[in-house]
């Protein structure tokens, strides 16, 4: 699908940058960090506006976060995904050799009991190893 037709199928106005990171996000295998989002886009749109536009993408469930061994945030591609209703519960799974971090969408995070007076609110699975192109 057009970055364009999926930002209306959102109700989203499709603006430049909008278009520029959905673009990226389209056509990428892994999950990218705002950073490398940053480096690729026009640079007229500024930290903020690539930001601005990462958040709305997550509201509307178009991206999810994807949390990499180091700390830092990643953003990939939803499925299934709408506005109320996230449903993105999968594996993530970082490369040690290439380094990139992919969803694993066919592989659910197995049901988790917590102790009484806890409540999910997330759930997430990171794991690493050696992916199937570097093993
Ligand atoms: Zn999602
Ligand atoms: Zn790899
Ligand atoms: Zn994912």
């Amino acid at each position: 699908m057009e970055a364009r037709e999926v930002l209306v199928s959102h109700n989203l106005k499709s603006t430049t940058c909008r278009n520029e990171v959905l673009n990226l996000l389209l056509n990428s295998s892994q999950a990218l960090a705002q950073s490398e989002i940053e480096k690729q886009v026009d640079h007229s749109h500024d930290r903020v506006t690539v930001y601005r536009t990462l958040k709305t993408f997550l509201d509307k469930g178009l991206v999810h976060k994807v949390l990499d061994d180091e700390g830092g945030t990643k953003y990939a591609l939803c499925n299934e995904c709408a506005e109320d209703h996230h449903n993105h519960e999968h594996v993530h799974f970082k490369c040690e050799n290439c380094g990139q971090t992919l969803c694993l969408d066919k592989i659910a995070i197995p049901a988790i009991e917590l102790p009484q007076g806890y409540n999910i609110s997330e759930k997430n699975l990171l794991i690493q190893g050696t992916c199937k192109d570097c093993s």
